[in-house]
């Protein structure tokens, strides 16, 4: 995934405030530390009180990025000074959000939502946010159904070639014959249980 999709998918999320949104960036290696690292700001003016924090966990064993303001949808060719694995971080503590959200307001309307997964709720707030649908759910599906990695045949040109005997490709996952039906068939599987009568053209 690159910068521009995900940032482009993080400002949607961020779609309702004005454009050039900014918010302080907090990392901890606990979800308390980062929060009182919020506490201690405030109190040392450092951030003012009831600005946009967000206060995430540093799971990595590399050194903790610095907490910092960050700032969103300034326009082509001016992306936000964030690395693509704190970006990633980010994203994913977004998308637990809108599923949470989601989740909570149709438990609240009283829905039985028994049968209804992570990848439902996700899918109901693309519905919400989205200003062009058909190409957020198809980037949606590509992101949950990646295609897979075909380990083609090797060889030196001289004598026969050489097929990759590993796990995948014994089980036809990553074979060149067998690979691409098998994520084709994956796909329509999932197609069918979270956007059936979509006709969304992957
Ligand atoms: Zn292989």
């Amino acid at each position: 995934m690159t910068i521009t999709s995900l940032s482009r998918r993080l400002e949607k999320v961020e779609a309702k405030r004005p454009p050039g949104v900014s918010f302080f960036l907090i990392w901890g290696r606990t979800l308390e530390e980062a929060e009182g690292e919020i506490a201690l700001r405030e109190r040392a003016g450092t951030l003012r009180k009831g600005s946009d924090a967000v206060a995430l966990v540093w799971p990595d064993p590399e050194p903790m990025p610095a907490s910092r303001s960050i700032r969103f949808g300034l326009g082509f060719g001016q992306e936000p000074k964030i690395s693509d694995r704190e970006l990633a971080l980010l994203g994913a503590a977004f998308r637990a959000e809108a599923i949470a959200r989601e989740r909570a307001a149709a438990v609240e309307a009283g829905e039985d939502v028994s049968a209804l997964d992570d990848t439902d709720f996700h899918i109901r707030s693309i519905r919400r946010e989205s200003n062009d649908l058909e190409r957020d759910l198809r980037f949606f599906c590509r992101e949950e159904n990646p295609e897979p990695e075909i380990h083609r045949p090797t060889g030196n040109g001289h004598g026969p070639m050489k097929h990759c005997v590993c796990p995948s490709c014994q089980s036809g996952d990553t074979a060149p014959r067998t690979g691409f039906e098998r994520h084709a068939a994956r796909q329509s599987a999932w197609l069918a249980r979270y956007l059936p009568g979509e006709g969304l053209f992957v």
